[in-house]
């Protein structure tokens, strides 16, 4: 009997693409993911194809595993 749906809105978090630098070919194209469920963490570089896995800690961020990342590469 015409009673009105209330429209849901639901606020979405915008994900950013998180880019950082690459220490090979100097620029910003690496990204890294997070596969929680194989808990390993994939790190590549779109520009020059530098590729690496992590395994992935719980507590571990992104940013934890750019630093594991260039350590190795340096
Ligand atoms: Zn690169």
């Amino acid at each position: 009997m015409g009673r009105r749906r209330r429209k849901v809105i639901r606020v979405q978090k915008r994900k950013l693409p998180t880019i950082y630098l690459c220490p090979k070919c100097g620029k910003e194209t690496i990204r890294i993911k997070l596969l929680k469920d194989q808990e390993i963490a994939t790190i590549q570089c779109g520009n020059c194809g530098l590729s690496d896995k992590f395994d992935l800690n719980p507590s571990l961020q992104e940013i934890d595993v750019y630093c594991q990342f260039t350590d190795k590469f340096y």
